[in-house]
């Protein structure tokens, strides 16, 4: 069992073990002495693990609940968020109660953003169930919904208590979602240890997973903690996502958050040998190690139609947007680049694509 203490304004420890979900009670009775849990879940989760997850809440003395809604990327919307809250008031759930969000990142997401907003706020603990949920999206406390025209548009920053993860329930994901979660420690290796990245070309995941859900976490750790509203440094987590982003929305979320994240990478690379910032080997290397898990580096779409979508994205700043690269593998660097260079740009791409 590895415990990890993330020091953001409100201290919390992210748990990562196997096999620890029927001990979820004693875990979260040393962090909360009493009050009622409220579980939310999606409707794939419920059926493998909320069992486990009421029983041991129970036994605690936590007289669990739960709501569940449709699973899915089109379900982290107002009109799910809304049911949530009638669920909670209809329950009777007030600031002495928690929330715990069983599942992935969109169980993770919108049952933060209600535990932020419900009552002006109460306490919340994940309890990430996909690889992506553990290294990622349950840590650091960024909590939201989507709109139509654009994704995490609504949205607060709000700490969970705890984040306990059982490594275990990787067991039961499609070999897609699992590899969604690849997308991001990819990521991490290229943004900022290199030497994640070579394990990630080299060694078998399955045989080192609790060790890899640590390092990718301690990560998200020490970044959040030193920009834990993403002012600055932040920034970096979100290599890949402003074109991953686009894929997302433009493919009616036939393409997940990290594949998209993935392909984004590689269009951001793009940009960045373009630019002279980052050189081609890092791009080859890149697309290498997508093609070891079988993740994707091609888009059907123009980078003229995604930059058009990116530029609705909260990650636009006036006139420019900022843009991560990878200089050198385990670096990151945040490049303000003016909306006129980013198309003009991409344009040179799509020409040299198309010879
Ligand atoms: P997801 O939550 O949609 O889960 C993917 C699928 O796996 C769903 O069908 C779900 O029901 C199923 N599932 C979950 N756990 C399972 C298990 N153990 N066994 C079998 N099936 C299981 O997707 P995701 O990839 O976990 O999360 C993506 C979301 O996370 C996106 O909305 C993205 O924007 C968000 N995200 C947030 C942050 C953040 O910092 N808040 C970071 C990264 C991503």
């Amino acid at each position: 069992m590895n415990t990890i203490k993330v020091n953001t304004g409100k201290a919390y420890d992210v748990i990562i073990s196997q096999n620890i979900l029927s001990n979820i009670g004693n875990l979260i009775h040393n962090v909360f002495s009493k009050g009622r849990a409220a579980i939310i879940t999606d409707n794939n989760v419920s059926k493998l693990y909320l069992d486990i997850v009421m029983d041991s809440l129970s036994s605690s003395g936590f007289n669990p609940i739960y709501f569940s809604f449709p699973a899915g990327e089109t379900s982290k919307s107002q009109q799910t968020l809304f049911e949530i809250y009638h669920f909670l008031s209809e329950n009777h759930i007030t600031r002495s109660d928690f929330i715990v969000a069983l599942g992935g990142g969109v169980v993770g997401d919108i049952a933060g953003f209600a535990a932020a907003t419900y009552i002006r706020g109460i306490s919340f603990v994940q309890i990430p169930t996909t690889f992506l949920a553990a290294i990622d999206s349950s840590v650091g406390g960024k909590t939201a919904i989507n709109l139509d025209c654009g994704k995490n548009l609504v949205g607060a920053f709000h700490q969970p208590s705890l984040v306990v993860c059982d490594t275990d329930t990787f067991k039961t994901l499609s070999y897609d979602t699992f590899s969604d979660g690849i997308a991001e420690m990819i990521k991490y290796g290229l943004i900022w240890d290199k030497e994640l990245f070579n394990i990630c070309e080299t060694q078998n995941l399955n045989d080192i997973i609790e060790q890899v859900v640590s390092r990718c976490v301690s990560i998200k750790a020490n970044v959040v903690e030193q920009d834990e509203t993403e002012s600055g440094l932040r920034m970096i987590l979100n290599f890949g996502h402003t074109f991953g982003h686009s894929l997302e929305i433009i493919s009616n979320h036939q393409i997940t958050h990290g594949h998209g994240v993935a392909i984004g990478m590689v269009i951001a690379e793009k940009i960045a040998v373009k630019l002279g910032i980052s050189n081609k080997d890092i791009l080859i290397e890149t697309i290498q190690c997508l093609k070891k898990y079988k993740l994707p580096y091609e888009y059907n779409y123009t980078l003229k139609n995604l930059a058009d979508i990116c530029l609705h994205d909260k990650k636009r700043n006036g006139n420019n947007i900022n843009f991560i690269m990878v200089p050198q593998i385990g670096k990151a660097q945040i490049y303000p680049l003016s909306i006129q260079d980013l198309y003009s740009i991409i344009e040179q791409i799509e020409q040299e694509e198309k010879k």
